[in-house]
This record gives structure tokens, C-alpha cells and sequence, in this order.
């Protein structure tokens, strides 16, 4: 099969027929042999109804229903689960994202062998309350992750050469970062194309404000994950013990100032009046908790089933 299209879809009803035609005509016309994957996120209006009478009439039409709302990583996650196509297209159920991408996602990935091709939705139709944050939001995640080419994480519409969706763990938010996530898993050809981006015909957007604050939330622990997962204690301990070296050392100026005013003569000079007592006191503790947390760090990830992990692309036996 050339094609799985994979639409993570929440109350989308009447957008579905739609969408579907218009991925059929595309197909139709490029001789594409695929499958559309409608993977419905516990809604609660008439999709899946409409889902199981496509099915019903196209047998290229596939879906799954959650029982509840898990979201859109854990819909992407499933429905990549269950791709048989060599290219899988991600592609948002709201007719955002134009089908007429697909033919040209996919030459990138087949013949200019990338392995992942995010949309770029360089002129958009949504309101100014999200363009900008947006914009800002990706600076911050291509440094973060070092994917120095992408404009936009975030865009629904990609394109993926079927290794990638099949060992990639899409879960909680993370559809946000899917490039980040191909990225640490050896996939490194990560590209761009330029797509067609339209105002929502249907509906409404389906996630808030509160999008932008658990997007870097998420995006911290994906740092922090790749870079330290496997080993905490290289940074609790470090910064532990320079908090502890910073702390010993201000006891020590403790103690001199204490030895040098009784050496004058003076005994009403107490330690609780230099400020260095309390700079030991915090720094001493913080520096010991730190420890305690890489400690417990690596013991938490040497007990996880993961910690040999590795992605083997290829063994010669
Ligand atoms: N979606 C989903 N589960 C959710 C929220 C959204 O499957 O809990 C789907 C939604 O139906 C749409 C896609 O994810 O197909 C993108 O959502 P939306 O268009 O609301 O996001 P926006 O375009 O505003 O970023
Ligand atoms: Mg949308």
C-alpha cells in the first residue's frame, strides 16, 4: 500500500464526508493505493455514525473509536498503530489541511528520502491570540531541540516514512513535538514544504489557551528526557554538589569570622549575624536533597524496562 492517511478527528461530523471525498479524488487521480485511518477521540456528536457509513460504502475507509476523550497524541499514537501504507499522511479532520499536499509529501519522502516532512503553514487563518504565541513557541522549540529547519512543530498535516510512526511513542501532548520525537529516535531527515492553510469551515478549535503553558511544560521534559533520562544523577548530582561545595564553603568563612572576632576579644559576635550562616544553611540542604533526588532518579530509571531500549536499525547476522 503507497498511502495510510491517519485523521485524528473530535466531534467533527459534519467535516468528515468532505474530507473524505476530497482525499478520494486525490488518491484517484495520482493511482495511490492507501487506506483512511479516522481515529475518533471520544466524540460526542454524530462522527463515528458517519464514520461507519463511509466504511460501510468505501473499504479504503478504516477507523477506530476511543471509548472516551484522550486527546490527539494518544488518537495519532493508535492510528499509527494500525498504518499499513509506506508513507503515512497525519492530516487534521477540521478541512484545515488541504489533501492536494499529499501527492508532493509523499515524492519527498519516496524520492528525496526524508523520513519526515512537517507542513509549514506559512500564511495562516487563525486569529492573531494564537499566530503569535506560535511563533514564539517554535523559536523556543527549535532550539531546544536542534531542528534548526522547522518553522512550525505543530502543524497537522505531515508526512512520515512508515519506520518513524512505528517506533516513535506518541502520548499525553506530545503531537506538538512529533518532530523532537522522530529526532531522538535516529531520524534525522527532517523536512519542510510549504502547505495551504484555510480557516476552520466547521466547528471549533479544540483546545485553549492553556495549550501554550503545557506546550513548554511538555517541551521541558522532552528535554530533560533525552538528555538525562538514562542518566539523572549526571545533573541533580552535579548541580547538588556544587550547591553543597558553595554552602562548605560559607561555613568555613562562618567559622573563620567566628575564630577571628573571639581571637579580638569579642564574644558577643554570633554566627546567625553573618549572612554567610544562612547562605551554608540553605545551600547545604538544597545541595543534599539534590543528591537524594539523583539518587533516586537512577534508581528509578535502572528498575524501567526501557533503559535498553535502543532503536538497531540494521544487524548483519
Ligand atoms: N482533536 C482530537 N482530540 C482532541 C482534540 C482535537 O482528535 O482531544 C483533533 C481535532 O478534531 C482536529 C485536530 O485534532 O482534527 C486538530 O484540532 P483543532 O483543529 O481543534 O486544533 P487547531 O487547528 O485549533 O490547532
Ligand atoms: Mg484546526
Amino acid at each position: 500500500m503507497d498511502i495510510s492517511v491517519v485523521v485524528p478527528l473530535y466531534n467533527e461530523e459534519e467535516s468528515l464526508p468532505e474530507l473524505h471525498a476530497w482525499i478520494k479524488r486525490v488518491m484517484e487521480a495520482n493511482h495511490f493505493s492507501y487506506e483512511i485511518i479516522f481515529v475518533n477521540d471520544g466524540s460526542t456528536d454524530r462522527s463515528w455514525q458517519v464514520i461507519e457509513e463511509l466504511g460501510a460504502q468505501y473499504p479504503e475507509v478504516k477507523g477506530i473509536k476511543f471509548r472516551r476523550n484522550y486527546g490527539k497524541s494518544p488518537a495519532l499514537f493508535c492510528g499509527f498503530e494500525k498504518a499499513q501504507g509506506d508513507v503515512v499522511i497525519t492530516m487534521d479532520a477540521d478541512l484545515q489541511d488541504s489533501p492536494d499536499e499529499i501527492p508532493e509529501l509523499r515524492r519527498m519522502i519516496v524520492e528525496e528520502g526524508y523520513d519526515l516532512v512537517s507542513g509549514y503553514k506559512k500564511k495562516r487563518y487563525d486569529p492573531l491570540s494564537k499566530t503569535i504565541p506560535t511563533k514564539l513557541f517554535n523559536a523556543t522549540a527549535r532550539k531546544v531541540s536542534g531542528i534548526k529547519n522547522l518553522h512550525d512543530f505543530n502543524c497537522g498535516l505531515k508526512a512520515y516514512r512508515k519506520d518513524v510512526v512505528k517506533h516513535i511513542e506518541v502520548y499525553g501532548e506530545m503531537h506538538r513535538y512529533i518532530p523532537y520525537l522522530a529526532k531522538n529516535a535516529g531520524f534525522d531527515k527532517i523536512g519542510e514544504k510549504v502547505v495551504h492553510h484555510q480557516a476552520r469551515k466547521y466547528g471549533k478549535t479544540k483546545f485553549g489557551l492553556n495549550r501554550f503553558v503545557n506546550g513548554y511544560l511538555d517541551l521541558l521534559s522532552l528535554w530533560f528526557l533525552s538528555s538525562y533520562g538514562v542518566k539523572p544523577m549526571h545533573v541533580f548530582g552535579f548541580v547538588g554538589s556544587l550547591m553543597f561545595i558553595i554552602g562548605f564553603i560559607a561555613v568555613i568563612v562562618v567559622g573563620v569570622l567566628k575564630l577571628i572576632s573571639l581571637s579580638k576579644g569579642i564574644y558577643g559576635f554570633l554566627v546567625t549575624n553573618s549572612p554567610y550562616f544562612y547562605i551554608s544553611l540553605t545551600m547545604m540542604i538544597l545541595g543534599t536533597q539534590l543528591f537524594v533526588a539523583g539518587f533516586l532518579g537512577e534508581l528509578i530509571s535502572r528498575n524501567s524496562s526501557e533503559r535498553n531500549k535502543y532503536e538497531i536499525e540494521k544487524t548483519i547476522d
